[in-house]
């Protein structure tokens, strides 16, 4: 691997405030491009207002500092990237690779999920319908780093996906692979609920002509009653006074054992350790873990 070519990102949602999963993955991703000399990006994924909690931007940012991160460059937000995104669904939409769909919720309920492809060759205009990317009947995988081998049948798991939603909101299929390459992004670091997106991404990364990154998907972390953390029920912002013990426990979740003379260092010190000391092969080769399963 060239090592100096490494370009990492952190992409959180201010959808909520960072979790202890989410640092986790903060965590994973900055220590995993720092260890070889890489550029940690930080990329804001505000494309969904309705969704977004007031405040949470400024309390992941600050967040972030308190716990002794470091990002290069600019700080992106995708709020201000909607004209690439645009031109994009432009282009598959007027090649035929999307079509607009008009099925409401109720005509989809009995579907599981997966778009039963009603839309597909109606020729709806695009106003006031969701844009679809039609997917072809086969099988995309790739090589994880953590989690191995993953497979997913793009036609018969997924069917045609939502690229852009009726209310004209991107979706973060779509933003992310666009977002990822204009950034010049070689390794995505993230949690393992995105697992089941990557065949997604490898696609329209395929459709556009764009590199394809390498993957690294870290356990989910997930509560003792098997809930996913943050997204369901509202987490509190991660306390700025519990920056290195919190962060120890990180460590310790992505199987870097630090050492006890450590337990009353500083953030910073911390990160320079995991930095040092950074092996990625210790991951838990697990989709989930639950909290309580962590010391
Ligand atoms: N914004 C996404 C999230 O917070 C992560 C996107 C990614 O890393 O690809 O779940
Ligand atoms: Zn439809």
């Amino acid at each position: 691997m060239n090592t100096s070519a490494y370009i990492g990102r952190f992409a959180p949602t201010p959808s909520g405030y960072l979790h202890f999963g989410s640092l986790v993955a903060a965590l994973a991703s900055y220590l995993d491009a720092k260890a070889c000399g890489g550029t940690w990006l930080l990329r804001m994924e505000d494309i969904d207002p309705p969704r977004e909690v007031p405040g949470a931007q400024t309390a992941i940012l600050k967040t972030l500092e308190s716990y002794g991160f470091e990002w290069d460059g600019e700080l992106v937000r995708q709020s201000q990237r909607y004209a690439a995104y645009a031109a994009v669904l432009d282009r598959l939409f007027s090649q035929g690779l999307a079509y607009a769909c008009t099925c409401s919720r109720k005509q989809l309920e009995d579907h599981h999920g997966i778009y039963p492809g009603f839309c597909r060759n109606a020729g709806h205009a695009q106003h006031a319908a969701a844009i679809r990317l039609r997917v072809p009947e086969l099988e995309y995988h790739f090589a994880d780093r953590v989690q191995g081998e993953f497979r997913q049948h793009l036609g018969r798991e997924v069917g045609d996906f939502v690229i852009r939603r009726r209310d004209e909101l991107y979706a973060y299929q779509l933003a992310v692979v666009i977002d990822d390459a204009w950034q010049g992004v070689t390794d995505v670091v993230r949690g393992a609920d995105l697992l089941d997106s990557t065949p997604r991404q490898l696609y329209l990364q395929e459709l556009l002509g764009l590199p394809q990154p390498r993957y690294l998907h870290v356990p989910l972390i997930i509560q003792p009653d098997g809930h996913k953390l943050g997204k369901s029920y509202r987490s509190p912002p991660l306390p700025a006074d519990q920056a290195a013990p919190l962060l120890i426990r990180a460590l310790h979740t992505l199987g870097q054992s630090v050492p006890s003379e450590l337990s009353d260092a500083r953030p910073h010190e911390l990160l320079s350790w995991g930095i040092r000391h950074w092996d990625a092969s210790r991951i838990p080769r697990r989709r989930t873990l639950a909290e309580a399963q962590l010391r």
